[in-house]
């Protein structure tokens, strides 16, 4: 597949992710299946995409101030699914310019830094800018005239795996997309062995007091399998202070004794939204 963008036109829009990510869509044909992001980085002159065995390290790229040129190199310790994110992350660093890198050596970004969403306290430059690259990527990797069909229905982990699927990204971006946009209070939990590690709210979920490290109760594991949504104690995942709600939870066992948790908090007398406030989200804030 051959891509042909305009980059004058795309870096007219502004330094917003969400905006620039719509703009590259703008001039794309639509597509089906995973988003050609090795193409639009060719046409967005990007000249060399390399893959090695990194440590500590996801992604790199090189570039100049006046950002004409720049090569990327991504981590090939990690999956297909990885690398597409991380190289979308780092077209961002490459379309702002005024992103910083942080060494001699040019912008390098962990998998922490890949984590960061715009819902984190960000208090520093770096964190920022990371924060930002990472709203770019899955706005570029998941546009949102695409995602109505997954976040349609009852919530369910597997419109996650259909979206990463579909999408070519990992469920744990799928996840974070999805309790993202979810017009449900959802949050996606990450564990490995039953341990936190680190989780993504939506924007009106209440505050988690669960920290890294410390055991869930998720229930009983089984590789491959999701379970269905269970109600659990607010106590074991949320702090006190907060208006009284329903917790329930429904889990995606995966390798490696990996897994995804669903949280759904309702308050008490909450029917749920409807599908206006779904489709309010998709369009909310930049267009209006
Ligand atoms: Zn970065």
């Amino acid at each position: 597949m051959r891509v042909t963008l305009d980059r004058m036109a795309i870096e007219d829009v502004g330094l917003n992710p969400q905006r620039l990510a719509e703009a590259i869509h703008d001039q794309l044909a639509k597509i089906d299946g995973a988003v050609p992001i090795y193409e639009i980085a060719a046409a967005l002159d990007i000249d060399e995409v390399r893959e090695q065995p990194l440590c500590n390290l996801e992604a790199a790229l090189v570039t100049t101030p006046e950002r004409d040129r720049g090569s990327i190199l991504l981590n090939s310790r990690s999956n297909r699914q990885r690398r597409r994110f991380s190289l979308s992350h780092e077209l961002l660093h490459f379309l702002n310019p005024t992103h910083e890198q942080i060494s001699i050596d040019g912008f390098r970004c962990t998998r922490q830094d890949m984590r960061l969403s715009s819902g984190d306290r960000i208090a520093d430059r770096h964190r920022r800018q990371e924060s930002e690259a990472n709203s770019f990527a899955i706005e570029l990797l998941t546009p949102r005239y695409r995602l109505k069909p997954f976040l349609r229905g009852a919530t369910d982990l597997a419109h996650v795996v259909a979206m990463a699927k579909e999408f070519d990204i990992s469920r744990e971006a799928a996840a974070r997309r999805f309790v993202e946009l979810h017009p449900e209070d959802l949050a996606a939990v990450f564990c490995k062995d039953s341990r936190f590690v680190y989780a993504a709210c939506g924007r009106d979920f209440p505050r988690l007091s669960i920290t890294a490290g410390e055991q869930c109760d998720l229930g009983q594991a089984v590789q491959g399998t999701i379970s269905s949504f269970d109600e659990v104690a607010p106590d074991d995942w949320l702090h006190a202070a907060q208006p009284a709600c329903e917790l329930s939870a429904q889990t995606l066992w995966q390798a490696n004794g990996r897994s995804i948790t669903l949280l759904r908090a309702r308050q008490s007398d909450d029917d749920g939204p409807g599908f206006d406030d779904t489709f309010e989200r998709f369009t909310g804030g930049l267009s209006r």
